[in-house]
């Protein structure tokens, strides 16, 4: 016989494409980087074109893997080693890093995204983890977590099980009274499992489970986790 699972306690969040869409909004802070390098430092934009940040910052985390999942720390360096090849001061890579993380923290929530948050945290400890590096605080969802952690600050990223660990243990939850939900098969539901929490898979686009390992739930609306997680009320 199967030992029963503890109640859910906690519920943890992934983040990008998870609570809300991230690739036009990576497109549009890199494009906003791209303008203002064209318009104001046009030595060092000669140096990026389109889609060159992104390449060198992958050629930078396969260098030196301590930096993999810093990336607010690999694009600055690209952008400032861009800077001293053109020549013109560091000053500009800053400048072009504010532009592409103001844009990057623009995101759209999903529309059920917000009621869907606040009616989970009447009932349970809600914490994000992200591997990405949007101020949370930018995006109006911030009050509704009790918690928020990045792979920067935690220096760990999913799918390391310490960084599911390290988020159960600030929430004072163990982990198998935690729900991780996100998107990433291998980040979100084979490392939440890996940690010991339960994972649901946020399957949006509704795609076959590329394994490994059983087949998760999962929904494809974020309003889906209403049904599922709290139960019916009266009778
Ligand atoms: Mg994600």
């Amino acid at each position: 016989m199967s030992r029963a699972l503890p109640p859910i306690r906690a519920i943890t969040f992934d983040l990008d494409d998870t609570l809300w869409e991230i690739g036009p909004v990576i497109r549009a802070a890199e494009a906003r980087s791209e303008l203002f390098l064209r318009r104001h430092f046009p030595a060092m934009a000669q140096r990026l074109p389109a889609g060159e940040v992104r390449r060198r910052m992958n050629v930078l985390a396969a260098r030196r893997p301590e930096l993999a999942h810093h990336v607010t720390a690999l694009r600055m360096t690209v952008l400032a080693e861009a800077a001293q090849d053109a020549g013109v001061p560091v000053r500009a890579a800053e400048l072009a890093f504010a532009e592409f993380i103001q844009a990057r923290n623009a995101v759209t929530p999903f529309p059920d995204a917000v009621p869907v948050l606040r009616a989970l945290g009447e009932r349970f400890a809600l914490a994000s983890i992200t591997n990405g590096n949007v101020d949370v605080t930018m995006t109006g969802l911030a009050e509704l977590f009790r918690l928020h952690v990045s792979a920067e600050s935690a220096g760990m990223a999913k799918p390391n099980p310490a960084i599911f660990h390290h988020t159960c243990a600030a929430l004072d939850v163990a982990p198998e009274e935690t729900l991780h939900i996100g998107d990433d098969p291998e980040c979100d539901v084979v490392g939440a499992r890996a940690a010991g929490l339960r994972a649901l898979w946020f399957n949006r686009p509704g795609h076959r489970w590329p394994g490994p390992g059983q087949v998760p739930i999962h929904v494809r609306q974020l309003t889906e986790l209403l049904a599922r997680l709290l139960p019916a009320t009266g009778g």
